[in-house]
């Protein structure tokens, strides 16, 4: 289980916080001040921090500068001032992402989701099984970037293949367009979620025998989509 620490000293929005991400599988630690947030995140492994800006004792710039010297865990940024970006970006911290309050939970966590995937892609953390994925006829090998049905090999480009080969790794797992949309395109990039819904029809036209009953990705009406197996 992943955990994840929150360093917050407002606790409606750190329980708020720490109720969505249990609920999504995370195991959530919360300290109150930035003295005893740091103490706690240097003492144990976290996989991610989440880290208010308006702290007592110490605090959000100061948080994050002591934990970078010593962790390069993924680490977001919470404001109450949108002006307040522009600063963390300025002094080069090494906080992954900025979050401004108020913030929809779901976004919350939809974005440290994002991180999460992206932290394991650079260190290389992907489970060695994710390598080759066979469900049903459908065969996605990673290490080769290739992807067949029945045998058949189907072209697919750069992005079809990661969006592919990311929900086939969670199968059963429901993302949001918007989910699937961080977690594939960079965050900076130009776009919109209908980029999400383009792609996933081109891989179904690739690879579903029938694309107006999906086999392999489903529709999950008002959610997004799921990988069945
Ligand atoms: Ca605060």
């Amino acid at each position: 289980m992943k955990k994840i620490l929150i360093i917050e000293d407002e606790v409606s929005i750190a329980d708020l916080e720490k109720d969505y991400l249990e609920l999504s599988g995370f195991d959530v630690t919360i300290k109150e001040d930035g003295e005893t947030g740091v103490e706690e995140a240097l003492a144990r492994k976290y996989d991610l921090f989440i880290v208010d800006l308006m702290l007592p004792k110490k605090d959000g710039f100061e948080v994050v500068r002591e934990i970078r010297d010593y962790k390069n865990t993924p680490i977001m940024m919470v404001t109450a001032k949108k002006d307040d970006i522009d600063k963390i970006r300025g002094l080069g911290l090494g906080a992954d992402d900025y979050i401004t309050k108020p913030f929809s939970p779901s976004e919350l966590v939809a974005r440290v989701k994002a991180h999460l995937g992206r932290f394991e892609r650079l260190t290389g953390a992907v489970q060695e099984d994710n390598r080759l994925i066979e469900i049903r006829g459908l065969r996605i090998d990673s290490t080769a970037r290739r992807v067949w049905v029945n045998g058949d090999e189907k072209n697919l480009t750069t992005k079809e293949f990661e969006l592919l080969k990311f929900l086939a790794s969670h199968p059963n797992h429901v993302y949001t367009k918007e989910e699937l949309f961080r977690e594939i395109w960079d965050l900076e990039s130009v776009g919109d979620i209908a980029t999400v819904t383009v792609h996933i029809k081109k891989i179904r036209e690739k690879i579903e025998p029938d694309t107006a009953k999906p086999q392999y990705i489903e529709t999950i009406w008002g959610v997004g989509y799921r990988f069945r197996i």
